[in-house]
């Protein structure tokens, strides 16, 4: 009988559990998870902290699910080591367990501010349903408005969440837009304007520099731009990282993430990785890189779990992707949504009326990227083509995508 350790219970290690199972039903199969949380959504923590979503929905499956599928979830269990050449783990508390086959879903941990005053009490991160639970309850204490650093998708989501609570926020963005590394200013200024008509201030181009302090807690904060403001909660939402660090000395290959191939296996046998922690060659831009969404994750999860158990489809590769709602506004970014490299042909559809803007990017005769607000349709035939690089042309995609819109074309040379 084999073993299969898994470590990490969110989406990737619990995708890959179910795929195991049902290729190897008779495998044992072990999956930690430091949380004390039985494996839940954590895309709904913004919707859980805004109170449109229960408890009761939060978990990915009952606690039932696990033993029916004779998975053994143990929570609350920290995996501290790894040692390839004798395939087993190490948890916390000394316990070594082996393993025949092993994967690495531990996901991302949040980055936090660094600035005077980042340490009191009241400045907080979002990662975990304790994380969330913990920012509902100082949500409830404060009065004045909540300061959330960063305009990236997580910070737009966790504003709309703490709005719902209706408490006044204010969202800090260092760059001069929204999302910067992916948005371009047209798409950002189109979510400032849902989140502002929502009650939520959007500040760019200005960050916390100091976050003043009272008996331990937080007293209010001053900005780059030396503002005051009067707050008693900061939440950071300014990036993650693979929360590798447990894997140092276990000759595991890492960059940024863990290195893996096309069948998600790091440089060491029987040890794969899923999921935000893993990094995996992108077919658009050539490189390897780390995606951190719940659908990739998933993915990820579900295509190692069957190369885990003899088998499985070869992975197409990693490219951006990323569909959200913001205060009501529909919007999907796909793959190299700024390149400007000679060649490149940006179709841009708009109907301004409607609140609509679709671009579209080109390269040498395949598109390789998307930005779409307001009307996402398309989205799941461009990923594909993204994915697939298949040769397409300006004419092809505007009658595709950019139907009763008006359409701008720019060339760069
Ligand atoms: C508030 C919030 C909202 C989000 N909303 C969206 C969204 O709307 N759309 C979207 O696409 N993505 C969203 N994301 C991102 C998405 O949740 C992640 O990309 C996804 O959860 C990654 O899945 P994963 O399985 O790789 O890792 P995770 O979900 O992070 O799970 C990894 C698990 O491993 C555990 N772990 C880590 N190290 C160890 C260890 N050493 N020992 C034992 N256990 C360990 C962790 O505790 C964690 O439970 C959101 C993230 C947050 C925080």
């Amino acid at each position: 009988m084999k073993r299969y350790v898994i470590i990490g219970g969110g989406p990737a290690g619990v995708s890959a559990a179910t795929v195991i199972r049902a290729k190897d039903p008779d495998g044992e199969i072990l999956l930690f998870d430091r949380d004390q949380d039985l494996p839940y959504y954590r895309t709904e923590l913004d919707t859980y902290i805004g109170g449109s979503t229960s408890d009761a929905d939060m978990p990915l499956h009952p606690s039932t699910y696990y033993q029916e599928q004779h998975i053994v979830l143990r929570l609350r269990a920290v995996v501290t080591k790894v040692q390839p050449p004798e395939r087993w783990v190490e948890l916390d508390g000394g316990e070594r367990v082996s393993y025949d086959a092993l994967l690495l879903a531990p996901g991302s941990f949040p980055l936090t501010v660094n600035c005077s005053g980042d340490r009191v009490s009241g400045v907080t991160t979002m990662r975990t349903w304790e994380d969330a639970r913990r920012l509902i309850r100082r949500i409830e204490e404060t009065k004045p408005p909540v300061v959330v650093v960063g305009g990236g998708v997580l910070g737009l989501i966790l504003a709309e969440g703490i709005r719902q609570r209706g408490r006044p926020v204010v969202l800090l963005e260092r760059e001069p837009r929204l999302w910067a590394p992916v948005l371009d200013e047209t798409s950002s200024e189109l979510i400032r304007q849902a989140l502002a008509q929502a009650g939520i201030e959007v500040s760019l181009g200005e960050e916390v520099v100091e976050i003043n302090g009272a008996n331990g807690r937080v007293a209010g904060a001053r900005t780059s731009k030396g503002r005051r403001l009067d707050t008693e909660l900061v939440v950071v939402a300014i990036g993650v990282r693979p929360d590798i660090g447990f894997l140092q000395g276990s000759g595991i290959r890492t960059d940024r993430g863990i290195l893996i191939d096309h069948e998600f296996r790091t440089n060491v046998r029987e040890v794969f990785a899923a999921g935000d922690a893993a990094q995996g060659y992108d077919p658009v831009s050539g490189l390897f890189r780390v995606a951190t969404n719940w659908n990739n994750a998933m993915e990820q999860g579900k295509l190692a779990g069957a190369f885990m158990a003899g088998g499985g489809d070869p992975y197409r590769g990693v490219i951006l992707s990323n569909s959200e709602t913001f205060c009501g506004l529909r919007v999907s970014v796909l793959g190299l949504t700024q390149l400007s490299a000679p060649g490149t042909v940006v179709l841009i559809g708009r109907d301004q009326d409607k609140g609509i803007y679709r671009k579209l990017v080109l390269c040498q005769d395949k598109l390789v990227g998307a930005i779409l607000v307001g009307n996402t349709s398309g989205e799941g035939l461009m990923r594909r083509m993204i994915v697939e690089g298949k040769p397409t042309g300006p004419t092809e995609v505007k009658s595709k995508f950019l139907t009763g819109v008006v359409i701008e074309e720019i060339l760069y040379s």
